[in-house]
């Protein structure tokens, strides 16, 4: 049949019947907003437990949109790990100074030409080729023991967010610098938090949230609710401001810090955010939470904030559309709190 044969017969007598079926259907739909359950599930994804909480008509279709969320997260990695050796982003890595551009698939397309994005706007705060440093790091934390200065100084040497090239015509990269690595540690768990959200809805399940670790990106909020209600953890600290809440709905929410990651050496604590114009892990001991319009852009700002800190970082958040922070820091033993105004106000 052709294209307009079967629009005419669309417009034809079963028109009618359509238009009722149709009204039939948002009733049927409305009505379930009641109906519906509570559901969760957790794996492990992303070397963290990613946690779905949805609501469903009932188990089946809770279980099987969840399954077609965790299978897209799980695609995900397999194409932004730099853990896997064979992952796209890896398989780019190993092509640092060989004068190739290296053609892109769309996703790791859309995240490096984000982060680039955000490397420019903090002047190389954010920086996805902090890899050969980050790798020192965790090295550094498996062993307790600070990164050897001379192989911290060549590790430097391969960072620069200016020696990654995208051609937005070709959605190509390139490495421009030998023993270069790049590293979507801060960024890719936000994207696949929203990838998972976009999956359930393409399933109708549009009520849930998705969490990765300190990522989280939210859908429609639970049946007769103004959104979900969120805790932001708190900064691990004596005499740290109790927990906050937020309500999240159609947004991201992501949490930076040292709480979970970090070296401790000599009473010094050193974060797995590195500020990539020192190569040195951020010792501030803070806690960064941004609320955003999608997980994306929540994660990956939290990150940048973290470097940024509060001055620079309040107004990298207020230059960005829809976007709150609340920063606690304990530089030394003084603890201060920084939030943006919509962070106030909204919550
Ligand atoms: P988490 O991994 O706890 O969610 P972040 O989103 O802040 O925390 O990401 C931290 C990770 O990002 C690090 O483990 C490292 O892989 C990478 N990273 C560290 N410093 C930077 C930076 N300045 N810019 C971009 N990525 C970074
Ligand atoms: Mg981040």
């Amino acid at each position: 049949m052709t294209q307009s044969n079967s629009v005419r017969r669309l417009f034809g007598p079963q028109t009618a019947l359509l238009a009722i079926l149709l009204l039939a259907d948002c009733a049927r739909l409305s009505r379930r907003a009641e109906d519906l359950r509570r559901y969760e599930f957790t794996e492990p994804q992303m070397g963290v437990p990613f946690r779905i909480v949805l609501y469903a008509p009932d188990h089946p279709a809770a279980v099987e949109a969840s399954r077609a969320a965790f299978a897209r997260i799980q695609q995900l990695n397999d194409i932004l790990s730099d853990y896997d050796t064979d992952s796209e982003l890896s398989r780019l890595s190993q092509t640092a100074a060989s004068g190739r551009a290296v053609q892109l698939g769309p996703e790791l397309w859309f995240v490096l030409q984000r982060s680039q994005k955000l490397a420019q706007q903090t002047a190389g705060a954010f920086d996805v080729t902090v890899g050969p440093v980050v790798s020192l790091w965790r090295k550094a934390r498996r062993e307790k023991r600070l990164p050897d200065p001379a192989k911290l100084a060549a590790a430097m040497s391969a960072v620069g967010y200016q020696k990654l090239r995208l051609d937005p015509k070709r959605h190509t990269a390139e490495l421009l610098g030998p023993h270069m690595r790049l590293d979507l540690g801060a960024i890719a768990k936000g994207y696949a938090a929203d990838e998972a959200i976009n999956i359930l809805r393409s399933k109708g399940v549009r009520r849930a949230l998705v969490s990765g670790g300190g990522d989280m990106a939210a859908g429609d909020p639970p049946p007769g609710k103004k959104g979900w209600h969120v805790e932001v953890a708190p900064l691990d600290a004596p005499n740290a401001p109790p927990a906050r809440f937020v309500w999240l709905a159609n947004a991201g929410l992501a949490t930076s810090g040292d709480l979970f990651q970090h070296l401790e050496i000599d009473g010094k604590r050193y974060s797995h955010i590195v500020d990539p114009h020192t190569g040195v892990g951020l010792t501030d001991h803070s806690l960064v939470a941004v609320i955003a319009p999608d997980g994306i852009t929540a994660d990956s700002l939290a990150t940048a904030v973290s470097v940024l800190g509060p001055e620079k970082g309040l107004r990298l958040i207020e230059a960005t559309r829809g976007a709150a922070v609340h920063i606690v820091r304990m530089p030394a033993w003084r603890i201060e709190t920084t939030e943006s105004g919509r962070f106030r106000t909204d919550n």
